[in-house]
This record gives structure tokens, C-alpha cells and sequence, in this order.
């Protein structure tokens, strides 16, 4: 597809979700899931299903459901085709309207129906409900589904809605040399001319956790105390595979919430697929995990960030079985319910199992600074989110139910006690087995277990938009404090004036001697701690051990102490919480980022943590890429280069301390000397200490590509030549993305919306090369037209992936111009729904942050 009827396409007006009588408007709105599902009850799908074509899969489905109360009943159904639909034996004519099958009340009956029909639906690398990947090493094909959250109906015709769970009985046809995995057992394998599956039937599952993987997977199995377990794995993948790693992992975090939640696996059998060019990180589905196979299986030697990384990944999708899977959020607005609790029990797992990992401080990082940075923007939502169409459901998913509601979930145990939540959770686990809850019945399962209402906290939490920003005020005299009062403001407006309710540890840190820690609960606008005459701290810290959720201040006699002694706070997950709030110092242009560059370029050298090192390394690449002025980004690149290298070289350190260096240095690398190491290090077998992979191979090409350095395409070229594997297409399709010139740039943009070949992982993994910061210039001309195409790319790609096209394109400029051609973008487009303005705005946040920052420290 050429760029120009691409514009036109993108420039049409823009259609809201919801239309017509609310029931058989597109997508499914609330209106009509409430009503089925007063309606409907005791679903079961038969589903047969051939996939041995490679484009189009070919079914049939027998929906057997109890009617209650009369009326038509309308099934969902957005596939390529269908034909003989028969209502209780009889054949039927449904209404056809906006992806809806509106059977007539006059053929079914009260009490027990069933409506059957075949069906075609589509086969591909994206946009399509069964993702086709292929294998360019051997040639093969691997399909997987991905129903979330509200794509089920795309494949199959079914209710689509979370709280009308059906049981499911899958029969699989496939090509001779296949296997396939779903959420039920295996029971028999037929072979014909194909292969034929048949799965025993699930318990009750949500629409969106339906799922089957097939393809000739190499598996292996284990049997571990009592359960067998079972990897799927691509064939030419499996030798490097950690399968016995994997397996006991998966089995550890079983164990771990049988024993926590008292409530033993609640599905048939456990199985888990690493698929590729999977577009999240995992998912969830009963039985059946999928798992990102590109941060399962390691090309190169791993580093502790990505080890934890994966181990946390295992841990939030096998709390799904219990959070999610069994017990379900009743509708998407409730997605927090699920997501939450994944997250947060992921780190009570962790923290429990591996005593000495220090999990708080992984959860802190991996969680708390992504949440801040959208829950301070104005586009911020709250944790509850109103949804009236699932076809908006996609919107919902973010920071805010990934990285917020964790924190808020550790800030309710911490008022609570550790009891109390888990009492509350086995209630409430208890009361929805195999159903639907929503917010207010976790609150009342807890609160009921602490004796105590959480209504105020509630409405605070869940139902409020924003967060607290909080500052500690004091007043010192004789080395002796006077007064100590923390005062709390809302981070925007938005969330209006009144206080939130919080119990935080206040710390106050003396150099070279114990730190004192006061617990204090939060009530008003401002809260007196008790401290008077208490000797004066170096700095003060009010939030440590990160129970409270907010962004906390440092007062300027602690940042200028920081500043010059934070490596010698030896607590590592409390030094790892400065350094935060020291870079949200400077995210609010209130230190210059000069000056934190210089703070890390100091500390690096003697930074042990393998987690936190990579974190400051990401905020001294922002820094410099993005907030410095040119003329301080000119003076302190040398010196950037300079430590970078010398971490990546210094046989001293770690290995994961060196990597990290070696790929931030790989990243930044600017100057023609450091692009000349960098090729010559292309000539070597290792780096960092350890064997130099293509995975680091390809990140060199493709900053030698995005500087336009000398020898670009010949080692572009030679790249391509020596990795022929799947990810090394991919690779060298990133790296071809980094290429700074304005006829590359158009080709690529053309590509994401016109080639149906292209996987959408790929198009997500080159954004930001494409995007970068450096040919903000060139890619000046995609912005607007980026923002415009929200609603298409809403309409045609998965969850995750509009979050990071509105980041990568706004991450990518730095200048006011292009702020100012956000703004009038948005005030042009003053219909645009809520909810893409939102994620636009959260986006915006760091582009108006980096404007500001430029402003003032230029
Ligand atoms: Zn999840």
C-alpha cells in the first residue's frame, strides 16, 4: 500500500463504538451483556474446529444454553462467515446486525436450547483471532489464539461477555505432523488424512480466556507432585529451552497459592506454551498459559532484571488461575480486579518463597515509577474504569490496572495486616468460585475479615481519578528537629482537593548510623509526626518500605545531601526509592538534569545492585537523549561514552552490572570514536565478559544504521547474511526502521497499516527505532497523522499496542512545536473519544515535561 490512500483512510471522521439501539451495535455494549445475563445461563460450546487450511479456519459449534424469561437471543459473531443455523433442530434465519446473530424468540424455548451453525474465521500473522507465526528456519507453521479481551467472537459465535462463563468442548482438526494443547485434556487423537483432537471439557471459563496453541510443537513433560506438567515449545527453539527451570517454576508458584489461597487448582490439568511473536507477555488462560516465548528462551547470557523479569511473568499468570480464571471480573471496568491482583500476589509469592531476593524492591521498580508517571498526567483514570462497550475494552488496559492497583493492593495489606487480606481473599475466592465479582465484593471480603468499612478507602483508591503527592516540611534548630509535618496535595486537579487516607513509614536517615523509621497515618492535608527534639537527619524519606501510594518529595536540604552521599545509603531498596524520587525532582524541572547526569555518572562505578543499575542507566539515557540542551548534551557526551565503556570493560564488576553498561553505551554511542568501537566490537567474539550474541549484535547494527555511521551497510548487510533465524529477520527489521532518512521512514509507515503479512510484534519492537529522538526532524511529519489513526489502530491491533505507539511517537519528539502540534491536534478533534484522548494525554505528559525541562535549565 502507497502513503496516499492511507492518509485519506486515516483523515475519515471518526465513528464512535457505540451506535444504534445499544443491543446489536458494534461490539458488545453493557447494555446487552446485563441483559443476557439475566437472560442466559449454563452456556456449554461443542466446538469443531479445522485449521489444516492455512488462511481460513473451518467450524462448527453447537451453543447449548438455558433461556430465562423469553425474548430473542443474540449471539456474537464478527468471523468470516457462517451458514446452516439450526435452532433446536429446526433450521433458523438470524438477524445479522454489526457482528450480532439475533435468533428469534419464536424459535427457542424456555428452559434448555441449542443453536448450531457453521462458521468460517480468518488465519493470519495480525488482526485475526488464531495468529499464524511462521518458523524460516524450518519452514513451519505455528497457530495460537488470542480471544482477549473481546475478540472470542471473532473465531467463534458465542456470548462474549466475561460473566457468562461456558464450559467448552474442543474437537481440533490440523495438519498430520501437528500437536495442539487447549484449556481441557486431551482425551482422543484421531488420524485420518489429518490429525483430529478432541479435548475433554473445560470447567465454566470466561469467553476470553477460550484457547488452543497447534503447530508441530516440540513438548516436554514433567510430573511434579502428582501434576504433570507440559512445555510447548517451537521445534527449532527447544534445544535451547530451560524446560526443567520453567516447569518447576510454574509448579512452585501452584503450590505456593494452593497453600495461600486454601483452595486447591481450581482446572483439570496445567500446561503452558512458549509462543512466538506473542504480543504480551503472557496470558493467562485456564490450563493453558501462553508465554512470550522472546523473554523465555535467551539468546544471550541473561541478566538478574531479566531473570526476576521472567520469574514475575510465571508468577502473575498462575495467580490468574485463582484471580481471573476462577474467580472473574464481571465486566473490563473491573479489569483492575484481575490485573492487581496478579501483579501483587506475583510479590507476596517472591517475597515468601525467596527471602533473600528482596521482591519489594523488584515490585517497587517494576512497578511504581510506570504508575506514577500516567497517574500524575491528566490523563489519568481511575483504578475502576467505566467501560459501555467491550469493543473499548482494549483502552482499559495500561499502567493504572497494571502498576497502580498493585501499589494501592499494598497499601490496603499494610492497613489491614497480612491476615486480615489473606482471610479476605479466601472469602472472596470462596463466594465467586467459577463466577463474577466486581470491587465492591473484594472490598467487603476484606474489610469484613478486618473488622473494619473500607468504603472511604474505596472511593479514594478505586473510584477517584489521580494520586497524592506528598512533602515532607521541617524545621530544624541547634541540630535538633522543631517540626516535622508532611503535607498532601493532589498531583493534578483532577482529582479534586480532598485528602487520601494513607499509613506510610516516615524514615529519618543519619550518615553512617541507623536510620529511624515512624509509622504515620495520613488524615488530613497536613499531618504533625511527633519527632520534635529528635537530633536533625541528614535526609528524610516518607515513604520507605513503599507501603503508601504517592509521589513523595524530598525536601531540598535532603536532594542536595542525596545528591552528593546516595550511594552510601546502604539499604538498597530504600536507596533504590531516592534514587526515584531524586529523577522525579528532575521530571518536575526542579533539578537540573546536569546535574542528575553527573550524581549518576558518579555513583555508577560503584553501583552493586544488578536491578537498580539498569534503572539509572535508563534515566541517564533520557537525560541525555532527551532533556539535556545541546550544548550541555555536546559537553557531557564524552564523559558518558567515557564511563560506560569503562563499567561494560571492567572485569571487576558483574556480569549484569557490565551488560547493562554494554547496552547502554551501545544505545547512546554518538561520537565517531564510539561508533567505531562499536563496529569493531562486530569483529569480536566477546563483550561484557561473556560471548557476544546476535541479540547485542543487532543492537549495534542498528545504532550504527540510526548515526548513519560508515560501515552501516555493509555490517547491516553481514548481519542479515549470518542470522537467518525467525528473530533475526525480525532484528534486522528494527534495524532497518533506525535508518535516518526520510524514504525509509515512509516505506515503514506505509508498511504498518498496509501489509497484512507484517506480524504486529514486529511492528512494535521497531517503534522505537523509528522514533528516535534523534530524527525527530524526519519523523516531525508522522506525529499528527500517528494521533489520527488512533482509532483504526483501536479497531485493528491488540491490547497492548496502542499504549506504545502513542509513547514511542511522542517519546520520540522533544521540541515545543510538536507539543503544540499535540494540542491542536486535540483541540481540533473534539469528538475524540474519552478514552484515546486519555491515552494521548498520558503520553503528552512526557513530552510537556521534556519541554519544560529544556525551558528552564537551556
Ligand atoms: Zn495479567
Amino acid at each position: 500500500m502507497t502513503l496516499l490512500p492511507l492518509l485519506s483512510l486515516l483523515l475519515a471522521p471518526i465513528v464512535p463504538g457505540v451506535s444504534g439501539d445499544g443491543l446489536t451495535g458494534p461490539g458488545v455494549s453493557r447494555a446487552l451483556a446485563e441483559r443476557r445475563a439475566a437472560q442466559i445461563a449454563q452456556v456449554r460450546y461443542a466446538l469443531q474446529l479445522d485449521v489444516t487450511r492455512r488462511d481460513t479456519a473451518v467450524g462448527h459449534a453447537r451453543v447449548r444454553f438455558v433461556r430465562r424469561g423469553g425474548g430473542d437471543v443474540i449471539l456474537d459473531f464478527r468471523g468470516l462467515g457462517y451458514s446452516n443455523v439450526m435452532a433446536n433442530g429446526a433450521t433458523a434465519s438470524p438477524r445479522d446486525e454489526h457482528g450480532h446473530l439475533v435468533i428469534a424468540a419464536a424459535a427457542l424455548r424456555d428452559g434448555e436450547n441449542e443453536v448450531a451453525l457453521d462458521f468460517q474465521a480468518a488465519i493470519a500473522p495480525a488482526g485475526a483471532s488464531v495468529i499464524r507465526v511462521h518458523d524460516a528456519v524450518d519452514n513451519a507453521d505455528y497457530l495460537y489464539t488470542l480471544l482477549v479481551p473481546a475478540d472470542a467472537n471473532q473465531l467463534f459465535p458465542c456470548f462474549d461477555q466475561p460473566d457468562l462463563k461456558g464450559r467448552v468442548t474442543l474437537s481440533l482438526t490440523t495438519p498430520r505432523d501437528w500437536t495442539a494443547v487447549a484449556n481441557g485434556r486431551v482425551t482422543t487423537v484421531d488420524s485420518a488424512s489429518a490429525l483430529t483432537f478432541r479435548f475433554a471439557e473445560s470447567e465454566p471459563i470466561s469467553t476470553y480466556l477460550v484457547a488452543f496453541a497447534a503447530g508441530p510443537w516440540s513438548v516436554k513433560s514433567a510430573v511434579i507432585d502428582g501434576r504433570p506438567i507440559s512445555i510447548y515449545a517451537r521445534a527449532s527453539r527447544a534445544r535451547e529451552v530451560e524446560s526443567d527451570t520453567l516447569i518447576a517454576l510454574n509448579a512452585r508458584a501452584i503450590a505456593w497459592l494452593e497453600k495461600y489461597t486454601a483452595k486447591s487448582f481450581p482446572f483439570q490439568k496445567f500446561d503452558f506454551v512458549l509462543a512466538p511473536a506473542f504480543p504480551f507477555g503472557g496470558m493467562e488462560h485456564p490450563g493453558a498459559i501462553f508465554y512470550n516465548e522472546e523473554s523465555f528462551i535467551y539468546r544471550e547470557r541473561p541478566t538478574l532484571s531479566q531473570l526476576l523479569g521472567r520469574e514475575a511473568t510465571i508468577f502473575h499468570e498462575v495467580a490468574h488461575q485463582w484471580f481471573g480464571d476462577f474467580a472473574t471480573m464481571r465486566w473490563f471496568d473491573d479489569l483492575w480486579l484481575k490485573e492487581g491482583f496478579a501483579t501483587y500476589l506475583a510479590a507476596v509469592m517472591q517475597a515468601d518463597l525467596d527471602p533473600g531476593a528482596n521482591a519489594w524492591k523488584t515490585f517497587y521498580l517494576r512497578n511504581k515509577p510506570a504508575a506514577y508517571a500516567v497517574d500524575a498526567s491528566s490523563g489519568t483514570t481511575p483504578v475502576w474504569q467505566q467501560l459501555g462497550n467491550l469493543d473499548q475494552a482494549k483502552s482499559n488496559y495500561g499502567a493504572i490496572v497494571y502498576n497502580k492497583a498493585p501499589g494501592i493492593l499494598k497499601q490496603l495489606n499494610y492497613l489491614v495486616g497480612d491476615t486480615a487480606f489473606r482471610d479476605g481473599l479466601r472469602a472472596y475466592l470462596r463466594d465467586h468460585a467459577y463466577s463474577n465479582a466486581t470491587w465492591r465484593d473484594l472490598l467487603g471480603a476484606v474489610g469484613g475479615a478486618a473488622h473494619r468499612p473500607l468504603d472511604g478507602w474505596g472511593a479514594s483508591y478505586i473510584l477517584r481519578p489521580g494520586m497524592p503527592v506528598i512533602t515532607p516540611h521541617v524545621e530544624m534548630r541547634g541540630g535538633k528537629i522543631l517540626r516535622l509535618t508532611i503535607e498532601q496535595h493532589p498531583a493534578r486537579a483532577l482529582s479534586g482537593s480532598a485528602p487520601w487516607p494513607a499509613r506510610v513509614e516516615l524514615l529519618l536517615g543519619y550518615a553512617g548510623g541507623p536510620s529511624e523509621r515512624i509509622q504515620v497515618e495520613l488524615r488530613g492535608r497536613v499531618t504533625d509526626v511527633p519527632v520534635a527534639g529528635r537530633r536533625a537527619p541528614d535526609f528524610i524519606f516518607a515513604n520507605a518500605a513503599d507501603y503508601g501510594y504517592a509521589l513523595v518529595h524530598l525536601d531540598d536540604r535532603s536532594v542536595r545531601w542525596l545528591e552528593t552521599h546516595i550511594g552510601e545509603v546502604r539499604d538498597d531498596f530504600l536507596r533504590a526509592m531516592l534514587w526515584g524520587a531524586l529523577w522525579d525532582q528532575v521530571r518536575d524541572a526542579r533539578l537540573e538534569p546536569v546535574r542528575f547526569a553527573r550524581t549518576a555518572l558518579r555513583e555508577l562505578p560503584r553501583e552493586t545492585d544488578e536491578q537498580l543499575v539498569p534503572v539509572i542507566l535508563g534515566r541517564l539515557s533520557r537525560a541525555v537523549s532527551a532533556y539535556l540542551s545541546p550544548t550541555e548534551q555536546g559537553r557531557l557526551r564524552p564523559e558518558v561514552e567515557r564511563v560506560l565503556l569503562a563499567n561494560a570493560n571492567d572485569s571487576t564488576r558483574s556480569y549484569g552490572v557490565r551488560k547493562n553498561h554494554l547496552d547502554t553505551y551501545v544505545a547512546l554511542a554518538h561520537s565517531p570514536q564510539a561508533l567505531a568501537t562499536l563496529d569493531a566490537l562486530l569483529d569480536s567474539t566477546a563483550a561484557a565478559g561473556a560471548p557476544l550474541r546476535p541479540p547485542t549484535r543487532w543492537a549495534i547494527v542498528t545504532t550504527l544504521v540510526a548515526r548513519a555511521a560508515p560501515s552501516a551497510e555493509a555490517r547491516l548487510a553481514a548481519e542479515w547474511r549470518r542470522d537467518s533465524t525467525t528473530e533475526g529477520r525480525r532484528r534486522a527489521f528494527v534495524a532497518n526502521a533506525a535508518h535516518p532518512d526520510s524514504a525509509t521512514k515512509a516505506q515503514y509507515w506505509a508498511r504498518y497499516f498496509g501489509d497484512r503479512a507484517l506480524n504486529e510484534d514486529w511492528v512494535t519492537a521497531s517503534l522505537r527505532a523509528f522514533h528516535d529522538p534523534e530524527h525527530d526532524e524526519l519523523t516531525r511529519r508522522y506525529l499528527v497523522p500517528a494521533l489520527d489513526s488512533l482509532p483504526w489502530i483501536q479497531r485493528n491491533r491488540r491490547i497492548f499496542f496502542l499504549g506504545n505507539w502513542v509513547s514511542a511517537t511522542l517519546d520520540g519528539q522533544r521540541s515545543a512545536s510538536a507539543l503544540a502540534a499535540v494540542d491542536e491536534m486535540l483541540r481540533r478533534r473534539a469528538g475524540l473519544p474519552r478514552d484515546l484522548r486519555a491515552k494521548i494525554l498520558q503520553s503528552r505528559d512526557e513530552l510537556e515535561r521534556t519541554v519544560a525541562i529544556r525551558r528552564a535549565f537551556p
